[in-house]
């Protein structure tokens, strides 16, 4: 399973994108299709739309959930632990655990650009 599919199914960020798709969701689709669930005429409602409504939301924010954790920026509090390397010079590597700074590379400074390597300990779905 690769980085990115292993933290998108963490069981926290799954959660959190199934309680933003439903709230958005149902604002959604209150928006879209207004004039159907309020004359409570269910059997007129379009299923593809009502599906894709909840589902974009969910997927939004389980992009947007996976991009964060992987953005390893100098100076914010890490999301997972992870071994990284620096993109940047290509020689440094460093471990950092959930909830540390997010250290410099000693050679790069500000121009640290560190890049996912291993990620450790997730906890995952199943
Ligand atoms: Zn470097």
């Amino acid at each position: 399973m690769s980085i990115v599919t292993r933290i998108a199914f963490q069981k926290e960020a799954v959660i959190s994108a199934l309680k933003v798709s439903f709230i958005v969701g149902i604002i959604l689709n209150l928006i879209n299709q207004a004039d159907i669930l309020f004359s409570l005429q269910f059997l007129r409602l379009n299923a593809f739309k009502v599906l894709l409504t909840f589902l974009v939301p969910y997927l939004v924010t389980i992009y947007s959930t996976t991009k964060t954790k992987l953005a390893f920026k100098i100076g914010e509090i890490a999301a997972i632990s992870a071994k990284l390397h620096c993109e940047k010079c290509n020689e440094t590597h460093t471990h950092v655990h959930k909830d540390d700074k997010i250290p410099v590379c000693p050679k790069c400074m500000e121009n640290t650009n560190w890049k996912v390597q291993k990620i450790k300990e997730l906890n995952l779905m199943n």
